[in-house]
């Protein structure tokens, strides 16, 4: 309450623009997952990355309004220093491919102008399946095993809900260090082992090559979010270059358009991208990429690392972070 106070005060002081003109120009460059009439509906499988369409609206409303929407190309070419930025720019990304990308989130933001790039993973896409990690949170929270043991042979108890995300969260840390068919065999083993698997009616939960095509022809970024949502700082340079090349290649095919823009997944473990694969990135033909870390891309930043901003889920609250971030503070 004191805290929320003291932020309020700040807010309404001014102090916080005066602090950003002195840093100088940058974008925030805000994540978004998935956008719901009803969040909880799919909490046991997305978990905690769904914004209610309430609150997305009235957070894109606030940026419309306070801020300047721009597009992830001009902050591509604001960083390698070829344009200029209005103050106060954003950008909207949304990283996954959802289906409710398309059908609720595209109409409020085309309603209001504001552009976003979309970032899919193509495994998810083709196969019309939930990213891995939101496979295994089903399989944990539903099962009705009592222990499960990990590739090591330790048995983890699944008596409490805090116990299970204990086994997830162990079970996220191995999976996401693997890729392609490797990754896919050993989460259908675990879904197996927990005899509880996501219906297969929940991949309707992810966007169609005909969707994804409608963001494009609606004037939106489509980008890459690699083919199967590892973590890349911990794969080999082969598994680093397929997910790279191939995830672009298929892109490029359905979508008959260059794909020049790339997510890096944050499944588990830190970081998610390590200079090597900066490098794969713009070895691939990617022009720009965004990590998970936190803050503004500024002049100057290497694009194929650019920081985003989290949008929490209130009004308020990504109105602090954007304020917070253009102010040079830590949110
Ligand atoms: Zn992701």
């Amino acid at each position: 309450m004191i805290k929320n106070l003291a932020k309020r005060v700040l807010l309404d002081s001014g102090a916080l623009r005066v602090a950003a003109k002195l840093r100088g120009k940058g974008a925030a460059i805000v994540m978004y997952h998935s956008v719901l009439e009803d969040p909880a509906r799919e909490a046991d499988s997305l978990g905690g990355v769904i914004h209610s369409r309430e609150a997305f609206q009235g957070q894109m409303e606030l940026l419309a309004k306070h801020f300047r929407p721009v597009t992830l190309d001009q902050v591509g070419r604001f960083v390698k220093g070829e344009v200029e930025l209005p103050e106060r720019a954003v950008v909207i990304t949304f990283d996954d491919g959802y289906t409710d990308n398309y059908e609720m989130a595209m109409p409020i933001l085309d309603r209001l102008g504001v552009p976003a790039a979309f970032y899919v993973t193509v495994d998810c896409i083709e196969n019309r399946r939930l990213p891995w990690p939101s496979r295994l949170r089903f399989s944990f929270r539903t099962t009705g095993k009592k222990a499960w043991s990990d590739e090591s042979g330790k048995i983890w108890s699944l008596e409490s809900a805090q116990d299970r995300e204990q086994a997830y969260l162990r079970a996220c840390d191995y999976v996401c260090q693997l890729a392609g068919i490797t990754l896919e065999k050993i989460v259908g083993r675990i879904e197996e082992e927990l005899d509880a698997k996501l219906p297969d009616n929940r991949g309707a939960l992810m966007m169609s090559w005909e969707q994804v095509r409608g963001l494009a022809q609606n004037g939106h970024i489509v980008g890459s979010h690699t083919m199967t949502h590892p973590n890349m700082a911990y794969l080999g340079i082969e598994d680093v270059r397929c997910e790279l090349v191939q995830s672009k290649d298929r892109m490029e095919q359905q979508l008959n358009a260059r794909v020049e823009h790339f997510s890096y997944p944050c499944p588990a473990l830190f970081p998610n991208w390590t200079e090597r694969t900066t490098e794969e990135t713009r070895k691939a033909g990617y022009q720009t990429a965004v990590t998970t870390s936190n803050g503004l891309a500024r002049r100057q930043d290497n694009p194929l690392c650019l920081k985003r901003v989290r949008p929490t889920k209130s009004v308020d609250g990504l109105r602090w972070n954007l304020e917070s971030a253009f102010a040079g503070r830590a949110g």
